[in-house]
């Protein structure tokens, strides 16, 4: 006999939509693996803002989450426009370069919403408006973009604190500091259970179904160098410092077929001072996201890319690789007065340069400073045409002449004092996954779903490719947590 009916590996979002869901059809004994201790639980689940990106086709869909919106933030109802299935689709097929895998994402996009309301309902959640990184400040009123502006009370920790208070209430058993190693697999093929190292050692426990949900390989160096490349190993990693790709290893060890942007990552602008590994008070709070207001000089004191391309929540993902492959994985983001107020408030998380003059303010950045006095003026003789300014739609505010381009939100470095802020690339978690089946089984490279084993989460490969638009991951987790669990179940 089995001594678990479903093991779940791992202790984030995925695992526990995952565990929730076998709990709620019909599997009794159903046991979380988390390799952490319980003081470093949660994975990069802990440390997200936890905004999620769901479809609705009309605002009051949000109410059940945030029944308090319009209360809070009048003219909440009528400046919120749909978000569809066709526009999430859209949105992720233009960051994705259409790469993203078809029957995973329309499973995706198509049961977002419901996978919101189950988080509410069977995760027990509560929500709150995103407001200080989605909502943009217009003329002391807030815009909110489409899609992605709802997240859970005290963002990643109170997701990830609930989902575990859930399980645990659920009956669920959490083991801490008990890594899962091998995957055990009956005569037949079927996974029949997983051999962990725990506080007593090394022990294989039995499983009717294993479900896998430990994250990408994200904080491992070799394996980012060996499949992203150079400068990636040697990149600060923003969350989680237990997700080495142990699953993937597991898995890719008895034939799963890997599936996806093996070369690919999710990394944001972040601080340069930022710690190595994700610190768990700061959580997301490194982030440095508010470029499309400014402009963004490397060492040698040039642009390098278009600041204001698309809204960040469609850039960010992408930018920060970009920076880590600029010399010394520095740049410096520079604003001046005008804008300061709208700068998301985690940049009051470190201290940036300041001075009155341009000139001023170069001097202080470890820049090659006459270039970079240079491609600031260059700047400001090419800014400024068309707009006017509005934060909250592409407002075609461009620059003239120079390359790169800024495309919107091009207001000329007039307004002293000037300040910057020094900013490297961070990863968040690797797009490399595995092939699955729209029943979240894993397909072996034979094509053929592996029996017993599933998996949900970063290690899911084929949904993103290159870039990744805002509050998809943690949704991805959420939907495809849901369906493992069930099939794990009912196995
Ligand atoms: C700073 C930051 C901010 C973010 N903000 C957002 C956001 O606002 N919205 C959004 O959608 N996404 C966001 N993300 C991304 C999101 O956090 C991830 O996509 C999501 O948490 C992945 O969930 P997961 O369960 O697959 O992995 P994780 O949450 O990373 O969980 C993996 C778990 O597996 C455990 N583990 C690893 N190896 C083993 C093993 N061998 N045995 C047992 N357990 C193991 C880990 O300890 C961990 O508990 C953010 C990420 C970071 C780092």
């Amino acid at each position: 006999m089995s001594d678990f009916d479903v093991i779940v590996v791992g202790g984030g979002n995925a695992a526990f939509a995952a565990a929730v869901s076998a709990k709620e059809h019909g599997a009794k004994r159903v046991l979380v693996l988390e390799k952490a201790p319980k003081a470093q639980r949660g994975g990069n689940t802990h440390f997200s803002g936890a905004v999620l990106r769901h479809t609705y086709n009309d605002v009051k869909e949000l109410d059940r989450f945030v029944p308090d919106a319009e209360a809070k933030y009048p003219g909440f109802h009528a400046g919120v426009e749909p978000y569809p299935a066709e526009v999430f689709r859209e949105d992720l097929l233009r960051v994705t370069d259409g790469r993203s895998d078809p029957e995973l994402s329309a499973i995706l996009i198509d049961q977002s919403y419901a996978a919101m309301c189950w988080l509410q309902q069977s995760g027990r959640m509560q929500f709150e408006l995103a407001h200080s990184v989605m909502g943009i400040r217009v003329g002391g009123k807030i815009k909110w973009p489409k899609g992605a502006i709802v997240r859970t009370v005290h963002e990643g920790v109170g997701l990830s604190q609930t989902w575990f208070e859930t399980g645990a209430a659920l009956g669920i058993d959490i083991r801490y500091e008990t890594g899962a190693m091998r995957l055990t697999q009956g005569e037949s093929g079927r996974v029949n259970g997983v051999t962990v190292k725990g506080p007593a050692g090394i022990a294989t426990l039995a499983a009717k179904a294993v479900v896998l949900a430990c994250g990408g390989f994200e904080t491992n160096p070799e394996w980012r160098l060996r499949y992203l490349g150079v400068p990636w190993d040697h990149a600060k990693v923003r969350g989680s410092n237990f997700n080495y790709g142990d699953g993937l290893k597991m898995a890719l060890d008895i034939g799963a077929m890997p599936w996806g942007h093996w070369s690919g990552c999710h990394a944001t602008p972040i601080n340069a001072e930022a710690p190595d590994y994700g610190k768990r008070e700061l959580t997301d709070k490194t982030n440095r996201l508010s470029y499309p207001y400014g402009v963004m000089i490397n060492v040698e004191g040039r642009r390098w890319i278009d600041e204001g391309a698309d809204f960040n929540s469609y850039t960010y993902a992408k930018y920060g690789g970009m920076i880590l492959k600029q010399p010394k994985s520095l740049v410096y983001q520079i604003f001046d007065s005008k804008v300061l107020d709208m700068l998301e408030p985690r940049y009051s998380s470190s201290e940036p340069f300041k001075s009155d003059t341009l000139a001023g303010l170069v001097k202080q950045l470890k820049v090659d400073h006459q270039q970079a006095l240079k491609t600031l003026n260059a700047y400001n003789a090419a800014a400024g045409r068309g707009g006017p300014f509005n934060p909250a739609v592409l407002d075609r505010l461009h620059t003239e002449g120079i390359d790169p381009p800024k495309t919107n939100w091009a207001q000329k470095l007039d307004a002293p004092p000037y300040v910057s802020w020094p900013v490297t690339g961070g990863i968040t978690f690797t797009f490399g996954g595995l092939k699955i089946t729209k029943d979240a089984q894993v397909v072996g490279t034979d094509w053929k779903p592996i029996p017993g084993l599933y998996t949900c989460g970063e290690m899911v490969g084929g949904l993103f490719h290159y870039n990744y638009p805002l509050g998809t991951g943690l949704m991805s987790g959420l939907v495809f947590g849901r369906i493992a669990g069930k099939s794990a179940a009912l196995a």
